[in-house]
């Protein structure tokens, strides 16, 4: 599958880990919105949250579990923000199911 974040589990294309465990891996943002700027991603492909089923819900409830593991290991202990986005309107630019972490500062923009 000609997917990004799968050649980034594979160590095909590197990144910049801050987290790996069996299920899932966490690497730093290429191009950061905030002080801090991580991607926790499922290491088997699942296209985004509209994707998300009975089938597959143990590995996207791992992926969650390691968020506050991943903030800790980052210093956000002041708080973060967790964007995931679905699809076309929602922005979702690569389509392998991933949670931003954003911190660092005050961030400025909430939508919801
Ligand atoms: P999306 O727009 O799909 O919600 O988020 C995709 C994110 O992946 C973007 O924030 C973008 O900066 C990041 N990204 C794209 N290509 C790479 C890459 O090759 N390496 C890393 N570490 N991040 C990437
Ligand atoms: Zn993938």
């Amino acid at each position: 599958m000609d997917c990004l974040f799968c050649k980034i589990v594979a160590g095909e294309i590197p990144s910049t880990k801050v987290y790996e465990d069996d299920n899932v891996l966490a690497f730093k943002d290429i191009n950061p919105n905030a002080p801090v700027h991580v991607l926790v991603i499922p290491k088997t492909h699942i296209d985004s949250v509209d994707c998300v089923d009975a089938n597959n819900i143990d590995v996207v409830s791992k992926v969650i579990v390691a968020i506050p593991t991943v903030a800790k290991e980052c210093g956000l202990a002041n708080g973060y923000r967790v964007i995931t986005n679905v699809g076309e309107d929602g922005g979702q630019s690569v389509k392998h199911l991933h949670f931003h972490i954003l911190g660092g500062e005050k961030l400025p923009v909430k939508l919801a």
